[in-house]
């Protein structure tokens, strides 16, 4: 291995030269308390910048073993080092140090969520911190003095915030763990209570904005839970916990505009994953296999089957394998339902502000006035118990403006003011009391499910001279070859570094499981099964950090969305 002496000589050598001699630091350095490898070196100081890792060993490092003792426990201690690495730079990198990303040092380090990310990674022996650096130069000669301060002084410093126990609060690394491990815990039991959901007493649901997850403050309520709905679970870490479990079945949130269901009905699709501690949803857990629904009109389906909801179109289109290139509002969001079932999916999250209304609803007096003969949209009233009945999948769904959920639910939440009560009782009072003369539509089953299977022609990831070329533009958007795969709808979509890694996702199961699997779920049940096996760093034959683990759903959204895919 090269000393660090000698990376301070390449420098001094390629100093004032053109950009491309700094691919002669590529390679691995021995520093005083850790290694470095410079992994991939970028062509001019424009480029995406250049890809390294420092290496400490454990032993070294000092952290009580306890911290990274269980897998998720070592995914949150990855990522409380991803973060302690971020918060130095402010402190030690100078930033600026010539034309376009010179100085710069970044790492990948997530928002709210705790996520699985590889920024982070340790194994027995050693614990490893993956960032760019922008090789500094003007016009394209090299600073070489700059660069030497890059690596001499604030790299190590960086190292040594980062990855040394001795720099950190003790106790905030492990309340980092510790929640981490909670809520894991919390999710994983759910199930044995027979909830889908689960919100904790004191969380804090709203958050700044639209475009800030941070919690809002200062006036936020923090949640309360309604005595009838009351559940307790005891934690590893934090002992005992109440709130209000919402059980398996069909759930109704109701409530007046602005009283915060849709706040509540968004911690509950972010409560699959575990936050920060201080984030306010530390407490809120939500079953793994649970999807946030939405209509989503203009966007392509191959072959689905949404005959459960659709039948009778128009000029006898087929809603058995029902494709378009350009979805209505109800057609898109049954499809969104039959693929999310495909996938497997558990619970079913709706929210009536981004729904198409004739799927959800079809009052008594519609019903007389256009016949079920012509009309070839089953609301989802008439099917959503039976979808628990027939297939155990249950519902939570924000519904303020139509009365006729309250025949098939089986809770009924109310928001009043941000507090949520139990009204179940009293919706079935009403329920009897007006009874709906509306005729329940949805027949005596739920109907099929059916699993599709990819085409391999479906996935060209080249372009150009590029034999693979797929990137992530921002959390919402792949490019995968040629294609652009808009994952705008994918709500429980909420990292880039999760887009990233779809984008090789999508390629992998084209490369090793298409193949053998004789469907789409079972071939990315494979996919994950690898990534448990051999982590996110599978998905590229070289290092990166800035990846972070999709869910199985958002992968299979994203294929079902590419314009591209054909299906057999
Ligand atoms: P609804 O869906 O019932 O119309 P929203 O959930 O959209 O209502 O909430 C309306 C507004 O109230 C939002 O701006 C939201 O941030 C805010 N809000 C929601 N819950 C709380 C709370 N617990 N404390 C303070 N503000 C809240
Ligand atoms: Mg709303």
């Amino acid at each position: 291995m090269n000393t660090k002496e000698d990376l301070r000589h390449i420098l001094a050598r390629i100093d004032g030269r053109g950009y491309k001699a700094y691919k002669d630091i590529k390679g691995v350095y021995r520093f005083e308390t850790f290694d470095l490898f410079i992994d991939h070196v970028q062509g001019d100081p424009f480029a995406a910048p250049t890809r390294v890792r420092a290496r400490v060993l454990l032993d070294r490092a000092g952290f009580p073993s306890s911290l990274h003792s269980k897998e998720i426990r070592k995914i949150a201690f990855g990522d409380y080092n991803a973060r302690q690495f971020r918060r130095a730079l402010a402190a030690v990198v100078k930033g600026k140090r010539g034309m376009g990303k010179s100085g710069l040092i970044d790492i990948d380090s997530g928002g709210q969520e705790i996520l699985e990310r590889n920024a982070v990674v340790l194994d027995d022996h050693w614990l490893e911190a993956r960032f760019v650096v922008g090789l500094p130069a003007m016009g394209r000669t090299i600073l070489g003095r700059e660069a030497m301060e890059i690596f001499f002084k604030e790299i190590p410093v960086l190292v040594d915030k980062s990855l040394f126990y001795r720099s950190h609060d003790p106790s905030a690394v492990r309340a980092h763990v510790e929640v981490a491990e909670d809520q894991e815990y919390l999710r994983a039991m759910l199930p044995q209570k027979r909830l889908v959901a689960f919100i904790g007493d004191g969380a804090i649901l709203p958050r700044r904005s639209g475009v800030d997850d941070r919690p809002l403050e200062p006036n936020a309520i923090p949640f309360r839970y309604p005595r009838e709905l009351g559940v307790e679970f005891e934690l590893p870490n934090r002992g005992r916990v109440t709130g209000m479990g919402i059980p398996e079945g069909v759930t109704l949130i109701v409530g007046g505009g602005f009283h915060g269901k849709s706040t509540l009905l968004n911690a509950i699709e972010r409560g699959v994953y575990n936050h920060i501690p201080g984030d306010g949803r530390e407490m809120v857990a939500t079953h793994p296999g649970a999807v946030k629904i939405r209509a989503e009109d203009g966007r392509n389906i191959e072959k689905v089957n949404i005959s459960p909801f659709i039948n009778n179109l128009p000029l006898g289109k087929d809603t058995v394998k029902f494709s378009t290139e350009n979805a209505s509002g109800s057609t898109s969001q049954a499809a969104n339902i039959m693929e999310f079932l495909e996938m497997e999916a558990r619970v079913l999250l709706i929210d009536e502000d981004t729904s198409a209304t004739n799927f959800m609803v079809r009052d008594e007096r519609m019903q007389e006035l256009v016949a079920k003969e012509k009309e070839p949209i089953t609301p989802f009233v008439d099917k959503v118990q039976k979808l628990y009945q027939d297939l155990k999948v249950s519902t939570v769904l924000v519904m303020g403006g139509s009365g006729d959920y309250f025949d098939v639910a089986d809770t009924v939440i109310m928001m009043d003011g941000y507090k949520p009560r139990c009204v179940t009782q009293v919706a079935k009072e009403i329920a009897e009391r007006h009874a709906t003369k509306r005729i329940d539509e949805g027949g005596m089953t739920f109907g099929e499910v059916t699993s599709r299977r990819p085409r391999i022609e479906s996935f060209n990831p080249s372009k150009g001279r590029k034999e693979v070329k797929i990137e992530a533009k921002g959390l919402r958007t792949i490019l995968y070859g040629r294609t652009t795969i808009d994952l705008s709808y994918l709500e429980q979509l909420v990292d880039w570094s999760q887009t990233r890694s779809i984008g090789l996702f999508i390629h992998y199961y084209t490369q090793h499981h298409i193949h053998g699997s004789p469907t789409l779920r079972e071939g990315l049940e494979r996919c994950f099964q690898d990534l448990e096996k051999k982590g996110l760093d599978m998905l590229l034959p070289y290092w990166v950090g800035n990846l972070a683990k999709p869910r199985i759903y958002e992968v299979a959204g994203a294929i079902s969305r590419m314009r591209t895919l054909r299906t057999h």
